[in-house]
């Protein structure tokens, strides 16, 4: 078996949404050895940074939130799906071929996967896909950008899947994965109340 850790690496100088130095994590140590018997250190972090999941309330007032987590949703059986021909968005005409079934968790590796840096033009899902992936019934879908769309109007694309309860994984890292079946391990950091949960993803073939 070999195992692929899709996560993104949690640094610094780690790329974050559009660049915003609000989401970039901050490290300071808390005690070192010059002042205690033992060093500890503690991170500032914006929960969408990194590889993590969404949670309704991200996009919707009073939307459900971490607390309603059901984990046997994240350790499964994927699709991975190559999409790295796509220059702009994924829509509908690009999905109709695949073999999206009703139930499937799907990941879409694209360019975004190529790219250490903050790209202003990343690869997204737009409404027309969302729409598709919301009527298949799927039940959860995964993508290399730390967004699943970017600027569009209402957020169509959150709200269209998450209508259909469809767990959203953003930050994903799949330079190494060829399009094919995996057993996922996506393992949240347990924590209540929050709309987003950073995830270690473990992907095994
Ligand atoms: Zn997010």
């Amino acid at each position: 078996m070999i195992y692929y850790d899709v996560s993104m690496k949690i640094t610094p100088d780690m790329q974050v949404y559009k660049n915003k130095d609000s989401k970039k994590p901050v490290f300071r140590v808390a005690s070192d050895f010059d002042t205690s018997p033992a060093h500890e250190t503690e991170v500032t972090m914006n929960l969408h940074t990194g590889t993590h999941m969404d949670f309704p309330l991200h996009m919707i007032k009073d939307g459900q939130t971490s607390s309603k987590l059901e984990l046997n949703r994240l350790i499964r059986e994927v699709k991975v799906f190559d999409m790295t021909h796509i220059k702009d968005a994924i829509s509908k005409d690009d999905l109709v071929d695949l073999d999206i079934c009703k139930n499937d968790f799907i990941l879409f590796k694209t360019q975004n996967s190529y790219e250490d840096k903050f790209n202003f033009k990343f690869i997204y899902i737009d409404q027309s896909a969302a729409l598709y992936l919301n009527q298949k019934e799927i039940r959860g879908v995964g993508v290399d950008a730390l967004g699943v769309e970017r600027d569009q109007e209402n957020h169509m694309t959150h709200k269209l899947l998450f209508e259909k309860d469809i767990y959203i994984i953003e930050g994903l890292r799949l330079k190494e994965i060829k399009q094919g079946s995996y057993f996922m391990y996506a393992l949240p950091i347990k924590m209540d109340h929050a709309d987003a949960l950073l995830l270690s993803v473990i992907l095994v073939a």
